[in-house]
């Protein structure tokens, strides 16, 4: 098996995982009515890759076997491998009504990472985690499994190191070594997808110290693996109705708490366990692949704010108004500097072990720029849109013959434009930014991938600001280029 349909991949996650929502344990999140919203979003990439249009954007042949399987797989090499992986998730993204599938995408990010750190790991220790890391990745690719990346610890005091908190489980840590394997514990915060994917990677998430050596751990185990336990987070989900959240009730993604209560894991799906002095490494080399990740998912989004507003502005006869104009070209130059630096991050990329890496400037730059300027773009929308956005009657009163009427007669527009279009665009809006959907998608934006002060770090420190300086001082007449 090399790719599987999207009913395959569903009847999958029927395997006694430990879920828990709203105060009950999930049977089977197959035939959960909140959690499903969330598999069927995902299971869009396995429809993707069986359809004709799609087909060569979501797959490829491997010449040696003949055997297709999901380009997700596929590490990248050059900037052509990265531009196709960008395309194939803005692709993927646009189709999904803007929300990202994230059940490939963060967890070959995450692949991608460990294999380039493990061999450094391997270097130095004499360890065999590269070829643990190569063989996993062969079996994910292989089976065509999902994957979830749970990284974010749950981190109590944040101005403490892990071994100095109020208790030792903030971060997950090794609490028993096995000649088979290690026991872990501790729990990760806002899992995105993991109640509905096959595999959970765990990968370190700061710096750590010798003190905190039993932290330094990064594996892989099935969802259903005993001991994994999740609480599955409600928000972020509006309603089912369709003319309410005409986006968020088919597209959206579900976190969990996600608890390792002394999970064995077996040797071979080890990838770092205890080796203190590669954490920050491979927390850090993760990141530049997600970013990555990050900003060819954002500008679907981005589109559709633009076209949402754009549209309503025709619908209440203002599209021609200055402000309004002004507003729109805000949104679009918004839409393709996010675009634009993320192709920019492919072509310059660089390549270390034959890997692909995007441009580290680039990506951080993009993500901080996507991420500050979100809430005045939704402000923008909203702006243009009007107050009808939180105070719009509800399906029932459109479909009610006693209330119709009055609808149709006093919430029109512009001549020509039938009133229940104008409340459909409305409600996009609405849902897009002022709905429980709209608050989770602002903070997305903010934290997933790092919250804005990860991005500024990384810019500050990788920029070559010498070159700068030089360039100033040569100006000023001063120092060695005087
Ligand atoms: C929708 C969503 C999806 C996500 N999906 C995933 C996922 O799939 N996998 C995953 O692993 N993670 C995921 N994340 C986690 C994301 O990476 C984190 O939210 C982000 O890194 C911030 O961490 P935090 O939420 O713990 O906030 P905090 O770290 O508590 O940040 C809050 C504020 O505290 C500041 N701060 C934190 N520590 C310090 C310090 N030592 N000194 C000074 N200031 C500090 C931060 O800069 C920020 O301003 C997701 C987050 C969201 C919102």
């Amino acid at each position: 098996m090399a790719t599987r349909s999207a009913e395959e991949y569903k009847t999958g996650l029927n395997d006694g995982r430990a879920l828990f929502f709203k105060g009950n344990r999930v049977e089977d999140v197959t035939r959960h009515p909140d959690l499903g919203v969330g598999m069927e979003h995902a299971s869009l990439d396995f429809a993707l890759a069986e359809d004709a249009a799609y087909q060569d954007l979501m797959t490829v042949k491997i010449p040696e076997t003949g055997e297709t399987i999901s380009r997700y797989f596929v590490s990248p090499t050059n900037t052509g491998d990265l531009l196709k992986r960008r395309e194939m998730i803005e692709t993927s993204t646009r189709l999904g009504g803007g929300v990202v599938l994230l059940i490939k995408e963060i967890g070959t990010d995450a692949l991608f990472a460990l294999s380039l750190v493990a061999k450094r790991i391997d270097e130095q220790y004499g360890t065999d985690y590269l070829k643990r890391v190569e063989a996993y990745h062969q079996h994910c690719q292989q089976e065509d499994l999902s994957m979830a990346v749970a990284q974010t610890d749950v981190k109590g005091d944040r101005s403490l190191a892990p071994s100095e908190q109020t208790h030792p489980d903030y971060y997950v840590r090794v609490v028993e070594e096995r000649a088979d394997g290690i026991v872990v514990r501790g729990a990760k915060a806002h899992t995105t997808c993991a109640p509905y994917v096959d595999e959970i990677i765990v990968l370190p998430t700061r710096n750590l110290t010798e003190q905190d050596k039993n932290y330094a751990v990064a594996f892989a185990v099935p969802a259903n693996a005993p001991g994994l336990k999740m609480i599955v987070s409600p928000f972020g989900a509006s309603s089912s109705s369709d003319f309410h959240n005409p986006v968020s009730s088919h597209h959206r993604m579900i976190e969990s708490l996600t608890i390792f209560d002394d999970v064995f894991v077996p040797r071979e799906r080890v990838f770092m366990s205890g080796e203190w002095d590669f954490a920050g490494g491979l927390a850090t080399t993760f990141v530049q692949f997600h970013r990555f990740t990050a900003i060819s998912y954002k500008p679907p989004l981005c589109d559709l704010l633009t076209g949402a507003a754009a549209l309503i502005a025709e619908h209440n006869g203002i599209s021609r108004a200055s402000h309004v104009r002004e507003k729109l070209m805000h949104l679009i130059n918004y839409a393709e500097t996010v675009r634009a630096l993320s192709k920019a991050a492919a072509v310059d990329c660089v390549q270390i072990d034959e890997v692909a890496i995007p441009n580290s400037i680039l990506t951080n730059v993009a993500k901080f720029y996507f991420a500050s300027n979100y809430h005045q773009m939704v402000s923008y929308v909203q702006d243009i849109a009007g107050g009808l956005v939180v105070t719009g009657p509800s399906e029932e009163d459109v479909t009610n013959p006693e209330t119709r009427d009055y609808i149709e007669k006093y919430l029109g527009g512009a001549a020509g434009v039938p009133t229940l279009e104008r409340l459909k665009l409305v409600n996009l809006i609405r849902d897009l930014t002022a709905s429980d959907f709209g608050g989770y998608n602002e903070l997305l934006a903010i934290h997933a991938e790092g919250s804005l002060e990860a991005q500024k770090i990384t810019i500050y420190r990788e920029y070559d600001l010498e070159r700068c300086k030089s360039l100033a001082k040569q100006a000023a007449g001063i120092g060695d280029n005087a």
